[in-house]
């Protein structure tokens, strides 16, 4: 199969992504929603050490099949929950993300949302994850082009990966 080269942006020097969705396709979050983080996080190597420096590993990180995630945990607000009643651990009750609120950080696997990442022929693909046209509400109701703004959801560890595929979650 033949890629269309206006759909293969330079993401970051020598490092590219194959677009699967709309060029046109906009995104900005909506704070309310939270539907994202009601659920446990992968997190990657580099992302266990940035997060140590920023919260207790052993009471925010759970394994689960030999890989690490952010655990989660019950909130009070029901409408901040997936259907067993919890939300990721860094989930605060305002609706906002304790690591990016107060140390301006989050998780690689946080960033790609509402996008996932796929490999096909060892090219690293961009697409809209399936549960996102249904659940995210931040999908065209801004001017801000998801297409240009690749880096912003793609962090460059990705292109270092042995497997860069981000459908697991917890
Ligand atoms: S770490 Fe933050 S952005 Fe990621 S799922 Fe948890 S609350 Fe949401
Ligand atoms: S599902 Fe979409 S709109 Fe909702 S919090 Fe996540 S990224 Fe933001």
């Amino acid at each position: 199969m033949t890629t269309d080269p206006a759909r293969r942006v330079e993401v970051y020097p020598g490092k590219e992504a194959v677009v699967d969705f709309d060029p046109a396709l906009t995104f900005e979050c909506v704070e309310e929603c939270t539907w994202c983080c009601q659920h446990g996080v992968l997190l990657y190597e580099k992302d266990l050490l940035e997060l140590a420096s920023r919260a207790s590993l052993s009471e925010a990180t759970t394994q689960f099949r030999g890989q690490d995630f952010v655990r989660q945990e019950e909130k009070t607000r029901d409408d901040h929950v997936d259907e067993d009643g919890q939300a990721c651990y860094f989930l605060r009750d305002d609706g906002l993300c304790a690591l990016h609120a107060e140390h301006d950080w989050k998780p690689t696997r946080c960033s790609v949302f509402p996008l996932q990442v796929t490999v096909e022929d060892g090219e690293i693909h961009a697409g809209i994850r399936d549960e996102a046209h249904e659940h995210c509400e931040g999908l065209d109701v801004s001017e801000r082009r998801v297409v240009d703004h690749l880096d912003a959801f793609l962090p460059e560890l990705l292109w270092d990966l042995d497997d860069p595929e981000t459908k697991r979650a917890l």
